[in-house]
């Protein structure tokens, strides 16, 4: 494991963090390590390292998901040769005298400075993210929830309002409902999909829509296109948590959504040893976001990041087999007779599919169904029958998972928002990991006929 930090003026060898940015723009020395370019593939050549530069002829960018996933924002030639991202423990970073300090206050050198405002495993996997998102920049956290914090904490002040889609993240809409409030924010939700409410709902004191696509657990797609054109119309940004999707199958800044979040802990790290988050926008966009973040120190570790480096490099490997048995699940519960309804977008059957075809490359690994004529115990014997699906929350690593919302995450709900929430007593929630597709389906059928 390697901690020597790398030399400002070797450029033979720089790490992403040292390249230069198009969008360095300040001079602030909090600010001035915090830049992360998304092109770096490849990444070598600094004064060409842009995205929004076409590649010259005969010079053609691979633009292929997994060359992306193992490459993109990495340096070609590290640290002693290492091919992978050497872990970077420092907490501060050395300079070698006041005028090398000079050099980096005033912009002209960029380069680390201090682990809260960034770190060179934290700028490599930010360009990855970037890249496979087709945007700008991306932000990392230590978690989801610290990243649509992060956002949130930035962009809203008291008397600012928010719009959102009800069907999200509980912690997400705890955190609006109870917390934001607390500093003067209203928070209105409105009914998922329905454009005109979220429209009629946006006032002049209106910053922000917001929406999940895919929503949990219901998987419903959001129209993209739709949910951008009211925020462009009305002069408020966007922001989607695109957690359930995932940039393998999605990318909502193509049809002009100006933030998108994931859960990294989910598919992105894609092997439930870790918890991140990351932001993803356009360089002008992020900048006071990456500022807060160095001052709110909601950051992740250079451990963690370098566990979730690995996991992209097999990310649309995963995501393959996840699409391809999130499908097969899906369409064998939706023909069992013990099964009421399935919700997964791809089904033909979900009321969003034509959205989600029209927008998703893949539907991704998470399923909810519903049981015929069960209570919430009959319910959880097919739960605890399951064999191969461990149960607990989260989703998106190669484990599967299952889980009974009910008594998962709503347990402490009373019923009257579970009936608002559309949590139901014989709804089950399952995650497909990269076992293989025949193995799950033998195993559901057999806990079905408990
Ligand atoms: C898990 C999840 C979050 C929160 O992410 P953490 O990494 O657990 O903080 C936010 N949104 C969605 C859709 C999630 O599934």
């Amino acid at each position: 494991m390697q901690t020597k930090h790398h030399s400002g003026d070797d450029t033979s060898s720089a790490p992403a963090s040292s390249r230069p940015s198009t969008s360095q723009s300040s001079s602030f020395s909090a600010d001035s390590d915090s830049v992360s370019l998304p092109d770096s593939f490849p990444p070598a050549d600094p004064q060409s390292a842009s995205s929004a530069q076409p590649p010259a002829a005969g010079d053609r960018r691979p633009t292929g998901r997994s060359t992306q996933c193992v490459h993109a924002g990495e340096a070609r030639q590290k640290d002693s040769g290492s091919i992978t991202t050497p872990i970077y423990t420092a907490a501060t970073f050395t300079f070698e005298s006041t005028d090398d300090v000079l050099r980096f206050v005033e912009g002209q050198d960029l380069r680390e400075e201090y682990g809260r405002y960034g770190n060179p495993n934290e700028k490599s996997v930010e360009a990855k993210i970037a890249a496979l998102e087709n945007c700008e920049q991306a932000i990392l956290y230590g978690s989801g929830m610290a990243a649509i914090v992060g956002l949130l904490m930035t962009k809203l002040s008291s008397g600012d309002e928010i719009v959102f889609f009800d069907q999200c993240y509980h912690r997400s809409r705890e955190f609006c409902a109870k917390h934001l409030s607390r500093f003067g924010v209203v928070t209105r939700q409105v009914t998922t999909g329905d454009y005109d409410a979220m429209e009629s709902a946006i006032n002049e004191r209106t910053k922000l829509l917001v929406s999940e696509s895919p929503t949990n657990p219901h998987l419903s797609v959001i129209d993209l296109e739709k949910f951008a054109a009211i925020g462009k119309a009305n002069e408020v940004e966007t922001l989607i948590d695109a957690t359930l999707a995932t940039p393998i199958n999605m990318n909502p800044t193509d049809y002009g959504i100006d933030y998108v979040l994931h859960s990294a802990t989910k598919y992105l790290g894609g092997h439930n040893d870790l918890l991140a988050g990351v932001l993803c926008g356009s360089a002008e966009q992020l900048e006071p976001i990456r500022k807060m973040r160095g001052i709110l120190g909601n950051i992740s570790t250079p451990h963690n990041l370098y566990l979730l480096e690995r996991g992209l490099k097999t990310f649309e490997l995963r995501m393959q087999r996840q699409n391809e048995n999130g499908l097969r699940v899906a369409r064998f519960l939706e023909a069992h007779p013990r099964v009421q309804r399935v919700y997964y977008p791809g089904l033909e059957s979900h009321p969003t599919h034509e959205i989600a075809a029209a927008q998703m490359r893949g539907f991704g690994g998470l399923i909810t169904f519903t049981l015929r004529d069960a209570d919430w115990k009959q319910t959880a014997r097919v739960v605890d029958a399951a064999r191969i699906p461990r149960i607990a929350p989260s989703l998106g690593g190669v484990e599967s998972l299952i889980e009974q919302p009910l008594v998962m995450s709503y347990y402490h709900c009373s019923p009257e928002d579970r009936q608002r929430f559309g949590i139901e007593d014989n709804m089950i929630r399952m995650s497909c990991g990269i076992e293989n597709g025949d193995d799950l389906i033998a195993d559901l059928d057999q806990a079905l006929s408990v």
